[in-house]
């Protein structure tokens, strides 16, 4: 279907996907089969065995090429998974430049498990181009950014670092889980591959683990397809699903969830006890204007500062709404405590020199009205200030 003229929010439900063409139904058909009769084994079909290619997930795999803008799409069983599986287009003695505050899973991945295979890597601040330009190697194939990175949503600037790529004859990949094509689509600023954590927002009910990968040309979408087949981490026809479902309603989850994130940032912002909060919706965030350029929202997720580790103890204990859980992007706010969770893998002392000290708090914001949230913080707040001054009081707690 050429959709093109469409808006997203209109893509989303108007795509090749939008009735079943053998039998009309408005929800694609799930097809819970392993394998495929052939006809003929001269002349095989379409489809023979379900790692190979299903019928649902291949509707899922086209609808985020279409929505990323890209030549292919590939659905894995984890974010982890389409982003594992990328890194196998390298080979032993390949270089990759990352971004030093990437996930936590893919920290682990390029330094755990890449090394192993005499892949060689280098952690830099993606915000800065000069120490991007120098940081390339002549055997640097990947340059891989995350923007809004991972927990400080520190942004890079895409453009900027796909020129020193190219110019490189690197391959860049971007991290894209925090945005959705709905806000900020990088094959489009000139990347090679989109990843997402498609459990995030894409997904956003808090109910599947998925992965996705979109790859700018069909070379490359040729290669990907033969590393998802020889890997086969592929995502299942349930799950395939249940993120082509979710997919319908990300306009409205995504947009009504930046407007409250924007006022929460704002209502955090004034409250004594949080030292920073990280949001690239500010105008006086460093990367503001960058990410103005390259995306058409802040998005839901930002994170604060607390003075310590004691003092996130007693916020997390007396907040009631927001789920206090690892994960992000879902109609529930979800609170997420970095040093322990998504960065856990990470050497405390690597921690500290990317700034997710102890006191560092991630909120996802959901669906629930914005001033409930606020009040609930606000409660919580006031709940730890009473116990400081009764502490500074000598009281006896
Ligand atoms: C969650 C997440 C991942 C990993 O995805 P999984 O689906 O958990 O494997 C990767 N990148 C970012 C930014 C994430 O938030």
């Amino acid at each position: 279907m050429n959709n093109k003229s469409y808006s997203f929010q209109t893509k989303l439900l108007h795509n090749d996907h939008k009735f079943d063409k053998q039998t009309g139904a408005v929800s694609v058909p799930i097809q819970q089969a392993s394998t495929f009769h052939q006809i003929d084994f001269d002349q095989p079909g379409k489809y023979d065995y379900s790692r190979s290619g299903n019928p649902t997930r291949e509707a899922l795999e086209t609808t985020i090429a279409n929505l990323e803008g890209g030549a292919r799409g590939f659905a894995f069983a984890s974010g982890m998974a389409a982003i594992s599986t990328s890194f196998m287009l390298l080979s032993q003695n390949d270089h990759v430049l990352i971004s030093e505050d990437v996930y936590g899973g893919t920290y682990r991945m390029i330094h755990d498990v890449l090394g192993r295979f005499g892949i060689e890597h280098t952690f830099v601040d993606m915000t800065d181009l000069e120490q991007v330009a120098t940081a390339i190697q002549s055997n640097t194939k990947v340059v891989y950014i995350e923007t809004p990175s991972n927990p400080l949503l520190k942004i890079t600037d895409i453009q900027a670092v796909v020129k020193l790529a190219k110019a490189n004859e690197c391959l860049t990949f971007v991290d894209n889980t925090f945005m959705t094509p709905l806000l900020q689509r990088p094959l489009e600023l000139g990347a090679d591959i989109v990843l997402h954590s498609a459990t995030k927002f894409i997904a956003g009910h808090s109910d599947v683990v998925a992965g996705l990968a979109v790859v700018k040309d069909e070379t490359l979408g040729e290669k990907l397809a033969f590393l998802q087949n020889s890997f086969g981490s592929i995502l299942s026809a349930h799950d395939s699903w249940l993120v082509l479902r979710g997919i319908k309603t990300l306009h409205c989850r995504l947009e009504q969830s930046s407007i409250s994130a924007f006022r929460i940032a704002h209502g955090l912002s004034k409250e004594p006890l949080v030292e920073e909060v990280y949001y690239p919706g500010f105008s006086y965030h460093p990367g503001h204007s960058t990410h103005l350029y390259q995306a058409s929202g802040p998005g839901a997720v930002l994170s604060f500062r607390l003075p310590d580790e004691h003092a996130v103890r007693m916020f997390t204990k007396h907040i009631q709404i927001p789920v206090y859980a690892v994960s992000l992007g879902a109609v529930e706010s979800i609170l997420s405590y970095p040093a322990r969770m998504s960065h856990a893998s990470m050497p405390p002392l690597e921690r500290q020199k990317r700034g997710i000290t102890d006191g560092l708090l991630r909120l996802s914001v959901g669906l629930e009205n914005a001033d409930d949230l606020l009040d609930d913080f606000k409660k919580a707040f006031a709940e730890i200030n009473k116990h400081y001054k009764a502490v500074s009081e000598g009281v006896q707690l």
